[in-house]
């Protein structure tokens, strides 16, 4: 147990370290991104080709850093709450268009959506995104997308991300939620660690069950948000 905690504050100690830099390196990254967007205006000239290539890799670092930031945010406080319904739509929204380019059975039903639960909206969200993506990008052939939400007992609140996609080794199992992991080509290896901390943050935690060849699926359990504005606090 002493050893896990020591790695568990390495790794803290890694994330504050790293999104520290990735703040840094933000302000002349958007500098140099507005250069190479006037100079994209002019999409006859020669250097185009390469312009439009810096603009898109630009893209990928502040697509990290912005990452990295989410990591630094300073403890989430335990009054921070958001409504479930808000999270699971705007995320089905976020990815209606790739679902639909997919060619994606989604499946969803939602039975604690009108839930206040504890947490930042936004970094729940981020969790929610992440995990999407992540069975999108998991399945090939068959496609199915399945999103529940319920709650046990009034206490407990529980999202499920199901896919029918490639599933996960022992070893990818093991390596999940470690930084920089991926087997992926174009991978970051960060989302899954971002999800873990999020989660640990509001009092909750990620579940993965996975199947190679079959299928993950993943629980996010929640809980409820402390009761102080009861305004909206309608059963579900
Ligand atoms: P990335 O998506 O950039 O690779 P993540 O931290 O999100 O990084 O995921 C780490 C690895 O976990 C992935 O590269 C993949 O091997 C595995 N993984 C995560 N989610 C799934 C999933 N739904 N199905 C299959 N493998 C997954
Ligand atoms: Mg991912």
């Amino acid at each position: 147990a002493e050893r896990l905690k020591l790695e568990t504050e390495k790794l803290h100690l890694a994330g504050e370290i790293a999104a520290g830099v990735a703040h840094e390196i933000r302000n002349p990254m958007t500098i140099i991104s507005g250069f190479i967007q006037m100079m994209n205006e002019h999409k006859d000239s020669p250097s185009y080709r390469y312009t439009s290539l810096i603009e898109s890799e630009i893209k990928r670092i502040e697509y990290i850093i912005s990452e990295f930031l989410l990591l630094s945010k300073p403890t989430p406080s335990p009054e921070d709450k958001f409504l479930l319904r808000d999270i699971l739509n705007d995320v089905l929204t976020l990815f209606e268009h790739q679902i639909k380019a997919n060619d994606i059975k989604l499946h969803h039903e939602w039975n604690a959506h009108n839930s206040w639960l504890q947490g930042d909206a936004a970094h729940i969200k981020q969790v929610v995104i992440n995990l999407v993506k992540n069975a999108i990008e998991s399945m090939s052939s068959q496609r199915e997308l399945h999103l529940y939400s319920y709650s046990k007992n009034h206490v407990d609140y529980i999202v499920v991300i199901r896919d029918t996609g490639t599933g996960m080794t022992e070893e990818v199992i093991e390596n999940l939620f470690k930084p920089f992991y991926t087997t992926k080509a174009e991978g970051f290896g960060l989302g899954m660690m971002i999800c873990q901390k999020i989660m640990a943050d509001v009092g909750g935690r990620i579940e993965v069950q996975s199947q190679p060849g079959k299928g993950t699926t993943v629980y996010l359990h929640f809980k409820k948000a402390k009761e102080s504005s009861g305004e909206l606090n309608q059963k579900s």
